[in-house]
């Protein structure tokens, strides 16, 4: 049987119809650039989060900045995130010109550890960025605790999370600033480059907005010089059929990830931990397994497709040579980017799938 890691297809062919329309709708009203649609997306999603403003920005990773910036952020701060994460996250706080201070993951959850946080924490700390690694709320509570003690802003990657809570509380609403992207293969994907900025915060929102749209208060009047990084309509218009599908598809994964963790509770594969009172929003479905990378040869030749993510932690990367860390530094990062592997997820996965997946893991890792 072949199973893909995502199947993008399966889901454009369940909302066909809307989808369609949606996009004739943008391209009737020649409505590419702000507009409605934009906006309407921004009124949707700041209400599905929970939170005030939002502003709808070109990818994930330009929210990231753009966030940074609007607090202020520049040569000489510090900003403390994860070590295990996409590197768009450490990416945004370099292109400040600010350093980036990388601190372990918790052994359980794999998201970063408030005690190592607050170790991490000096003068030049200015902002910790919690990302909510594969779709698991980081522990916000202990997180805003010591940002509010150290007086350093708090800021979300909700880029793999959109949905998840802890308690009846959204991702988005813990931080000063939230960020999301809307990357196709996300969990709300666009059919392009996507991304927003969330905030209760006035101030910030209209600062975020101004940077991202060339520092611009009116056409032409512009206040200081900003970036082009703005949500087209196209995107949005596909975002807002699509966000209305979010929670359905979202139990979809949770069904999955449930079927998952029965299949292999007897097996050698270690699954994902739930912490209570956590919404985890699957955005990938990541066991911890001996040999990682044997059993998943083995499982691309029986057509399972599986992901690492991800296979070299940040220090790591060559990118970040420069800071001069040894592995030792990050031990459970380290160790876990040798041992995780990612089984398909998507919402139309389906239990006769996973049970095939399940089988041929079992079969494996026993032999
Ligand atoms: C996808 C992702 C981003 C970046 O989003 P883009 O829209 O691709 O720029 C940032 N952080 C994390 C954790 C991500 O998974």
């Amino acid at each position: 049987m072949d199973i893909s890691f995502v199947d993008l297809k399966a889901q454009y062919l369940s909302i066909k119809k809307e989808i369609d329309q949606a996009i004739l709708d943008v391209i009737h009203e020649s409505a590419f650039i702000g507009g409605r649609f934009v906006k309407s997306f921004e009124k949707k999603f700041a209400n599905y989060v929970g939170s005030k403003h939002c502003i709808g920005v070109g990818n994930g990773t330009d929210a990231i900045y753009l966030a940074l910036k609007a607090l202020g952020i520049s040569a000489g701060d510090e900003i403390i995130t994860a070590a295990n994460s996409f590197i768009a996250t450490s990416e945004a706080v370099t292109l400040t010109g600010a350093n980036v201070k990388f601190v372990d993951c918790d052994r359980n959850t794999y998201n970063i550890d408030p005690k190592k946080v607050e170790q991490a924490i000096s003068k030049k700390t200015k902002a910790i960025i919690a990302v909510h690694l594969y779709g698991q709320p980081a522990d916000m509570i202990m997180l805003k605790k010591i940002a509010d003690s150290n007086g350093i802003f708090l800021l979300e990657d909700g880029a793999q999370a959109h949905g998840a809570q802890i308690e009846e509380q959204r991702v988005g609403t813990f931080g000063d600033l939230a960020c999301f992207s809307f990357y196709p293969g996300k969990n709300l994907g666009a059919y392009g480059d996507a991304g927003a900025i969330v905030t209760a915060d006035e101030n910030l929102a209209g600062k975020c907005r101004m940077i991202a749209n060339h520092g611009r208060v009116e056409k032409y009047d512009h206040e200081f010089e900003g970036v082009n990084s703005r949500l087209d309509g196209l995107q949005a218009a596909i975002l807002c059929v699509k966000l209305a599908h979010l929670e359905k598809w979202t139990e979809k994964r949770r069904a999955a990830a449930a079927i998952y963790g029965e299949l292999l509770a007897e097996s050698r594969a270690i699954t994902p931990f739930e912490g209570q009172g956590f919404r985890h929003v699957y955005h990938l479905y990541v066991v911890r397994i001996k040999n990682r990378d044997t059993v998943r040869r083995t499982l691309e030749k029986q057509g399972i497709s599986t992901g690492i993510h991800y296979p070299i932690s940040l220090p790591m990367l060559r990118a970040y040579r420069y800071l001069g860390h040894s592995p030792k530094d990050f031990p459970i990062s380290n160790r876990y980017s040798q041992e995780i592997l990612s089984l398909p997820m998507y919402p139309e996965l389906n239990p006769t799938q996973i049970e095939y997946i399940c089988d041929q893991l079992r079969n494996v890792t026993q032999s």
